[in-house]
């Protein structure tokens, strides 16, 4: 049995460290058993360009989540709480669907929301690889995850694309239900640099080949909390490649105070301080982006073309 596998038996997969054990449908935070659980795999153009690239990257969006972010974006599929007749839980159907983009010259495979997953995307990824298909995997998570999860799948990830979120403790807390979650993240981004480094290499198609790309979304109301988490990853290395977001749009269940988008000050404010760092490599997001990515699982195409 793959230690993976093991894990699931008494689940320490990600912080929460839930102890439940899967395989016979105990439930923990996330609400997830043993058996994969998918709720859209399509083709998505808007990404980082290197992770698109011209053709787009093939996503696979796992149901669920172990972390509850009240202003989540993919709010329709992560809350825990649903469960949609049209989400897959057959590793076969997973398989045909993934491989019809691949079919199409798609390269890249990125697995979104994985941390309470890493099993069944493992699964998926050794099934592709026995029909002979060899994406590169891109693994696109919310840094709630363990150092000794990700050195179990060093073997299978690519490019890690970790989105820091919080410094502050409080507002962890208070967003998503994650106590420590700096300290958990933090220990999670330094093993995926360890694993890959902090230089992220290219292809000759411009499309990512190895590394870590990290990513933070400024929410409103809180630019002190991205520029001391911008701080912190500077002590690191400046040499990370960044991705600062400004697309944070507020949904139903966002609380009253980051009931709006950021505003122009607080977008220059923190892209100001990223220069300053001597942060060089990544991208800054427009401050128009808000609202173009907000998804519609409703729709077969979740993402506006
Ligand atoms: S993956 Fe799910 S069950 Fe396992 S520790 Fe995390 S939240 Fe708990």
């Amino acid at each position: 049995m793959h230690e993976l596998d093991i894990a699931l038996t008494r689940c320490n997969l990600c912080p929460r460290q839930c102890g439940v054990n899967r395989t016979i449908g105990e439930l923990g935070y996330c609400n997830t058993n043993s058996n994969p659980l998918v709720a859209s795999i399509t083709i998505h153009h808007g990404e980082e360009p290197v992770l698109s690239g011209s053709k787009g990257i093939c996503n696979v969006f796992f149901a669920h989540c172990n972390l509850r972010c009240s202003y989540c974006q993919n709010h329709q599929i992560s809350c825990n709480t649903k469960l949609w007749d049209k989400w897959i839980d057959n590793y076969d159907i997973i398989i045909r669907k993934i491989t019809d983009i691949l079919d199409q010259g798609i390269g890249m495979l990125g697995f979104v929301s994985p941390s309470h997953q890493v099993p069944q995307m493992v699964k998926i990824i050794e099934m592709l690889n026995q029909q002979g298909y060899k994406p590169r995997v891109v693994y696109n998570t919310n840094s709630y995850d363990t150092p000794a999860t990700l050195r179990m799948i060093s073997d299978y990830v690519d490019v890690y694309l970790p989105d820091l979120k919080y410094f502050d403790n409080h507002i962890a807390a208070k967003y998503s239900d994650a106590q420590n979650y700096y300290k958990f993240a933090r220990e999670a981004i330094r093993e995926m640099i360890w694993q890959k480094g902090t230089t992220l290499t290219i292809d000759d198609a411009g499309l990512a080949e190895n590394g870590v790309i990290v990513r933070h979304l400024i929410l409103p109301g809180h630019t002190k909390d991205s520029i001391t988490l911008l701080q912190e990853l500077s002590e690191i290395s400046n040499n990370i490649t960044i991705s600062l977001m400004s697309q944070y749009h507020p949904t139903s269940s966002s609380p009253n105070e980051i009931g709006r988008s950021i505003s122009k000050k607080e977008y220059d404010t923190v892209v100001h301080a990223m220069d300053s760092l001597g942060f060089y490599k990544g991208w800054i997001q427009n401050l128009d982006s808000n609202g173009y990515y907000l998804p519609n699982f409703d729709e077969n195409k979740p993402f506006k073309e």
